[in-house]
């Protein structure tokens, strides 16, 4: 019997694990990929993600690390071609690396990892959760506690809440070339021609990013071309050569907007909770989300008696609210830039 059973090695998942593994639960950790895994993120940590992550993990190694290795902020373009410059220092990572560098600072926790193992389902039992996981082959486990940080696309939520979210797809291509931006910004526009989400521009060592968000899986590679064509046109764009194109998922935050916590003993984090701040940054709020579960698992569950359920989700749900609450200003705020999201204005 484990104490606490994560789904998923994205940053909500490691730091509930790397968090309640310190505080001497037994914990298992299982990822469906084999590490290091790709994940669609353009990788930019902002502020309050490197100030938890270097607060629980320690110092960000300079091997995850890509150029321009510091992001000084964002460059918003609006719907009308105006420019709204934000200036913060972030960090720029592969998020490949990253998220293994977290894993082992969870695995030197003391938390136990299985790569290439998907969880499957979750059948709540009288006193504890049982797992059923498929690696070489289809097994259970049992858990007091089951933590599923499984992304945007969170089967285990669907199964459970037997909710059908809505999704934004994303389709960005890295490429070599040049074009007239600021390569030490991220760049998103808001201009609905080119895409019916935002699209974006950002460097990974020798890439340079394009990229576009839709709500309509078939419009991506139009509006990706469509995007293209502007950054030729007004910033001068060159591309020599493309090199590949990945597609990512985001939860699509709608005019009513929620959040999904988790039912009986099992919790939801990160984006399978629809955890996501605008312009797709989601970093900050899967390590909050990962970090207010653990301290609610530490506040109702004594290795010695069992876990106290309903209290268990109050925990959390009063644990996670400050950034709840700080992810709805943000979208009020780009509401204000851009009438495309004034559904939260
Ligand atoms: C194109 C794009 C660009 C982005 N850029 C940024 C950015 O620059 N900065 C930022 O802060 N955010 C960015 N985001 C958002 C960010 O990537 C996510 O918000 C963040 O990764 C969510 O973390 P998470 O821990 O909830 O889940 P994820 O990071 O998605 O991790 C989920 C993990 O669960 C695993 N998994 C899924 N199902 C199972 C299962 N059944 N069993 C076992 N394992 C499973 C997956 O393989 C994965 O490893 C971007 C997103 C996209 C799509």
């Amino acid at each position: 019997m484990y104490d606490v059973l994560v789904v998923g090695t994205g940053p909500a998942g490691c730091m509930t694990a790397k968090m309640t593994a310190e505080a001497g639960y037994k914990v298992l950790l299982v990822e469906k990929m084999q590490l290091p895994r790709e994940k669609s993120c353009s990788g930019i940590l902002i502020k309050k993600s490197i100030d938890m992550v270097e607060g629980e993990f320690g110092k960000i190694p300079d091997a995850v690390l890509c150029r321009p290795t510091k992001n000084k902020g964002i460059i918003i373009n609006d719907e009308e071609n105006r420019v709204f410059k934000f200036e913060s220092e972030g960090l720029n990572v592969w998020r490949n690396l990253f998220d293994q560098w977290l894993v082992s600072g969870a695995e030197n926790a003391g938390v136990e990892f299985r790569q290439s193992t998907a969880v499957i389902s979750c059948e709540e039992m009288q006193d504890h959760v049982l797992v059923t996981l498929q690696g070489n082959e289809i097994y259970h486990e049992r858990a007091k506690i089951v933590v599923a940080g499984d992304g945007a696309a969170s089967n285990l939520k669907k199964n459970l809440l037997k909710t059908q979210d809505s999704y934004i797809f994303t389709y960005q291509t890295f490429c070599s070339g040049t074009v007239d931006l600021d390569y030490n910004f991220f760049h998103a526009f808001m201009q609905p021609q080119l895409s019916q989400y935002d699209a974006w521009f950002n460097v990974k060592d020798d890439f340079l990013i394009f990229g576009i968000a839709v709500k309509d899986f078939n419009k991506i590679k139009g509006y990706h071309e469509k995007f293209l064509s502007f950054l030729a046109s007004n910033f001068k764009a060159e591309i020599k050569s493309f090199v590949k194109g990945e597609v990512g998922i985001m939860p699509c935050v709608l005019p009513e907007y929620r959040v999904d916590l988790g039912i009986g003993r099992v919790l939801f984090v990160g984006e399978a909770a629809n955890f996501l701040n605008p312009i797709g940054e989601g970093i900050s709020s899967a390590l909050a989300s990962g970090y207010a579960a653990a301290e609610a698992i530490k506040s109702t569950y004594d290795v010695s008696e069992d876990v106290d359920v309903p209290a268990l989700l109050n925990a959390y749900e009063k644990n996670v609210e400050p950034d709840k609450q700080y992810m709805i200003r943000q979208w009020k705020l780009l509401a204000r830039i851009s009438p495309k999201f004034s559904h939260l204005g």
